[in-house]
């Protein structure tokens, strides 16, 4: 039965996979494929899949012993290595989906984490989504106003990047901003960001004071040249860099050598450069005042605080810090009169919220006509 069964198993399989009998009448099949730096995740999976459901099937055909006819089933358990899963962790998690398909009844497959599974599944489909959506420029920006708070002056617009799934609707920037990272198509989504954020700003050249922002990911700063891209868009667009700004998560800040370089680069080119989401994450403030960095952009966390004492000290302190090292303050999220007057009142310079405007298409920007 072992020697057949190890036969049909191999039968199943390509040269590259690996088959081993671990013990008794467990077999061990590792898949590796060799197109496997190549396929996406969902792929991989699907085909592991397939070679499964081909084993299942084989093992079902009668084994011929002698003049006697055997059938058995097996039962397979299935895991997927992540990066850095180890072979040991492989192997206990294919154990336990094992017994999961052995405990729902046999000859069958059953996945280590069901569950993860699926949403994998469904992550892989949206990041192919979203890759397409890149294909075919379907992704577009729309803009929030800033103002100044002292005399509610219009200096400024951030650039938020927009997904109009087919079937899903409008997706959040915070789903595939953050698949866009992780499948390494970032860059190519901010080219598109970028370029139409700075064909806009050439259009809005002629209001005074006013600059264009738009957000980089802190994975762009993992490789030079961020500051030839963003400068090479602004170029091509005919748009001074004094009318444009980058907003960088404090993240973008803990790698050190490059993110300095492309920093100054931009910074003397003469473009604005703002800590968005301040305070959230972990800045040092030895990065802080040795960066040149313009603004800090207060997080809407701060501002829903305000109402509290100890809220108010926390955005007066980040407010005097920001003055104290010659940076602007930009206060995010604001909703409810109360949060303006408040920031007002704390000296915050600049604000942004739904209560002022909120993010939409580039005509609906309340620019001077
Ligand atoms: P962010 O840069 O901090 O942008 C501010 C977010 O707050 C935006 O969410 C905006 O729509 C939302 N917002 C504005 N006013 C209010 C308000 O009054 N109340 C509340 N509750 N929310 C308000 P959005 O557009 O969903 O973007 C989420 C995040 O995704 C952004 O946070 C930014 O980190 C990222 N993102 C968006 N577009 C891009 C992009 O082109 N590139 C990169 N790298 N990241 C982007
Ligand atoms: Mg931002
Ligand atoms: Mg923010």
């Amino acid at each position: 039965m072992l020697v057949e069964a190890a036969a049909r198993l191999r039968a199943s399989l390509r040269d590259n996979d690996l088959c081993a009998r671990l013990g008794g009448d467990e077999f061990v099949v590792l898949l590796t494929g060799p197109e496997a730096g190549h396929a996406t995740a969902a792929q991989r999976i699907v085909d592991a899949e397939n070679v499964a459901k081909r084993i299942l099937r084989c093992m079902r055909e009668p084994v011929h012993i002698g003049d006697r006819s055997i059938t058995r089933t097996i039962s397979i358990g299935m895991a997927a290595s992540a990066h850095g899963t180890d072979f040991d962790t492989l192997l206990r998690d294919a154990d336990v989906a094992l017994y999961r398909a052995k405990d729902a009844g046999r000859d069958r497959l059953a996945w280590y984490d069901a569950d993860a599974h699926l949403e994998m599944l469904e992550r892989i489909g949206i990041e192919a989504d979203l890759r397409e959506a890149l294909h075919a420029s379907s992704l577009h920006v729309h803009y929030q106003p800033m103002y100044t708070l002292e005399d509610q002056r219009l200096v400024g617009a951030e650039a938020l990047a927009r997904w109009d799934h087919p079937q899903r609707g409008s997706v959040s920037p915070a789903v595939f901003i953050f698949l866009a990272e992780d499948a390494g198509l970032i860059g190519r989504l901010s080219d598109a960001v970028l370029t139409l954020a700075c064909a806009q700003a050439a259009a809005w050249s002629n209001i005074p004071e006013f600059r264009t922002w738009v957000n980089i990911s802190p994975v762009q700063f993992q490789n030079a040249g961020l500051a030839d891209i963003v400068l090479g868009h602004l170029t091509a667009a005919g748009v001074a860099p004094n009318r444009f700004g980058i907003e960088i998560t404090e993240t973008a800040l803990a790698d050190h050598a490059s993110a300095n370089r492309e920093l100054a680069l931009l910074s003397d080119a003469g473009m604005a450069i703002a800590i968005d989401d301040f305070g959230t994450g972990h800045s040092s403030l030895t990065r802080l005042h040795t960066l040149p960095i313009d603004v800090l952009k207060i997080d809407q966390s701060f501002v829903r605080g305000l109402a509290r004492p100890r809220g108010r000290a926390a955005v007066n302190a980040i407010v005097q810090l920001a003055h104290a090292l010659g940076m602007e303050t930009i206060a995010e999220g604001i909703e409810t009169p109360a949060e303006l007057d408040a920031l007002h009142a704390l000296g915050s310079d600049c604000g942004s919220g739904y209560l002022l405007g909120p993010p939409g298409p580039a005509a609906s920007m309340p620019v001077p006509q």
